[in-house]
């Protein structure tokens, strides 16, 4: 199929203040030669009226004005459609100046703004491209495709707070981006410790080496415009500086205060009024919501998505540094970490102190924290005696099973890669072919993930019941027992990876626990914070019995 002739024209004025770039049309637009009219249309528009919009206030475009084949963008890239789109946008914004471009979806934020990553940059106060439009001074907002939110309801709540950014944003030119001095590495400590420990709350945060406890900085945010990050050398100097602001009256606010305080408190710190905690006001005030960082950062300040600086081989936003990162990124980064985080509880602080419930159950929640993180440092004793017998056990089983399932696949096969399993079920067993969609991105692939595995038990049951010729049969119940197998030897190197062979500390094992893990109010728990221990809720409770 081609790219279609029919050409949508984008529609409103483009002297509008606000403008929205969507990808190409679909057939309703084709239809009624209109961007944006059919469902994707319809929940663009009631957001826009949401937020005091008519539809007829704003210009509509498209980064292309053709229908690709198949409602698949991916199809006009590098066309002459797709080119002479671009080139339109690039004149007509060399003509007039939106206070404000929404780039829906991916797409437009790739070409506008050359970004990836719309789940990162969504809510992003973001200016155009140099490369692609020059020195023209315009600011986008990048958002989800309203195709997108049709598909994931969920995320239709941060759609709707960056249409509110959008629309407020509409009003004025400039970025307004927030302002921040960074010292890093100060070398006058008796004055920072001062000014720090003088300050009504600091917002704190450390940086440390993934899957260990080494420190390798530490920020102070005093305000939201100001931070100072000390580098975290062994020497009398550094580590007396940060036990004393530390120690000091000031209030500290971090995020995942949990994790911060347990590898503090390992390096043998003292962290003293530890009263507020980002994650926790995120949780009593929507609890269904994403309370990461970035996401906070996103609607409760101006700061665009930072959270690849000086990490961009690291995918997501995780805990940890690889020891190789350039320590200057990683400065910098600790110190915006600290100034979001002030501001964002500054934020939520307002919101809390309107209600009084909600209040009551933030400081509720901050002392079940303390809780949550001597649980975690002190650790549950294990029966060393009890664990070597239920290994001995689940090893013997494990090397059955792998000898039973090696024999059925009639070749050595590790069950865990799923390259192996999908090569022998679908290539080899022609078995039918079981795919999983990655939500995110929408893309297809083969799996023998454990779903796969249970539905293409019932096939093979069903199978055998249906097939006439005994051979036949006897395949299928070949098949399914491997299957069955399968099932099994995961199970017991799940049990032996999760659970037994792990790292203990003075024959303890530990968590760390989460208070504001679920959208309940149940904790949750992880790995220690060395990478150590597993989650001590989920411990398997059926018993190992020897066959
Ligand atoms: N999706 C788009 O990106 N543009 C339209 O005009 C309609 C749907």
């Amino acid at each position: 199929m081609a790219i279609s002739k029919v050409y949508v024209p984008a529609e409103g004025d483009p002297k509008a203040k606000l403008w929205i770039v969507g990808e190409a049309p679909g057939a309703n637009e084709e239809f009624q030669r209109r961007p944006f009219v059919g469902e994707s249309g319809n929940i663009l528009e009631q957001t826009l009226l949401r937020h005091g919009v008519q539809r007829s206030e704003v210009f509509i475009t498209n980064l292309a004005h053709y229908r690709p084949p198949g409602n698949k963008f991916e199809a006009l890239l590098g066309s002459q459609q797709l080119q002479e789109g671009l080139d339109e946008i690039a004149e007509l914004l060399s003509i007039h100046a939106p206070n404000c471009i929404a780039a829906l979806g991916g797409q437009p934020l790739s070409f506008l703004c050359n970004k990836d990553g719309i789940h990162k940059y969504r809510g992003s106060i973001l200016p155009l491209d140099r490369n692609r439009f020059g020195e023209l001074e315009r600011k986008v907002i990048p958002t989800y495709h309203p195709a997108y939110v049709l598909r994931e309801r969920s995320d239709y709540i941060k759609f709707d707070v960056d249409f509110a950014r959008i629309v407020s944003d509409s009003r004025f030119p400039e970025l307004r981006l927030p302002e921040r001095k960074f010292v890093i590495d100060p070398d006058d400590h008796e004055y920072w410790i001062e000014y720090l420990t003088n300050a009504e709350y600091n917002a704190c945060d450390i940086e440390a080496v993934k899957g260990s406890t080494k420190i390798l900085c530490i920020g102070f945010s005093p305000s939201p415009d100001l931070c100072v990050c000390f580098p975290h050398r062994e020497d009398g100097r550094t580590r007396d500086t940060i036990t004393r602001i530390l120690a000091g009256r000031q209030r500290k606010v971090f995020h995942f205060g949990t994790y911060d305080v347990t590898v503090l408190t390992l390096n043998g710190y003292d962290v003293r009024n530890y009263t507020d905690d980002t994650i926790i006001q995120a949780h009593v005030l929507a609890p269904e919501l994403p309370r990461d960082l970035a996401y906070l950062t996103s609607i409760e300040t101006r700061e665009p998505y930072y959270k690849e600086e000086g990490r961009k081989n690291i995918p997501g936003d995780i805990k940890g540094w690889s020891a190789k990162r350039s320590k200057e990124d990683l400065y910098v980064y600790n110190c915006r970490d600290c100034c979001v985080t002030y501001e964002i509880h500054q934020a939520q602080m307002r919101e809390l102190c309107a209600d009084e419930d909600l209040l009551r159950l933030y400081l509720y929640e901050m002392e079940a924290q303390e809780a949550a993180i001597e649980l975690g440092l002190e650790g549950f004793l294990v029966d060393q005696e009890r664990l070597n017998q239920i290994k001995g056990v689940v090893e013997r089983k494990r090397a059955k099973l792998i000898i039973f399932t090696q024999k059925l696949a009639g070749r050595p096969i590790n069950v865990g890669s799923n390259k192996q399993m999908t090569k022998l079920l679908y290539e080899d067993w022609k078995l039918p072919k079981r795919v999983k969609t990655n939500r995110k991105t929408g893309k297809t692939s083969l799996t023998a993930d454990e779903d796969a595995i249970v539905s293409l038990i019932s096939y093979t049951q069903q199978r055998i019941e249906e097939v006439k010729k005994e051979s036949t049969k006897h395949e299928y119940r070949i098949k399914l027992h491997f299957l069955k197998l399968v099932i099994q030897l995961r199970g017991t190197e799940k049990l032996l990876s999760s659970y037994i062979n792990i790292r203990l500390h003075d024959g303890k094992v530990k968590s760390l626990w989460k208070v504001p893990g679920t959208e309940t109010g149940r904790w949750s728990a992880v790995k220690f914070v060395d990478g150590s221990g597993f989650n001590l809720q989920t411990v398997p409770r059926d018993p190992v019995e020897e066959d």
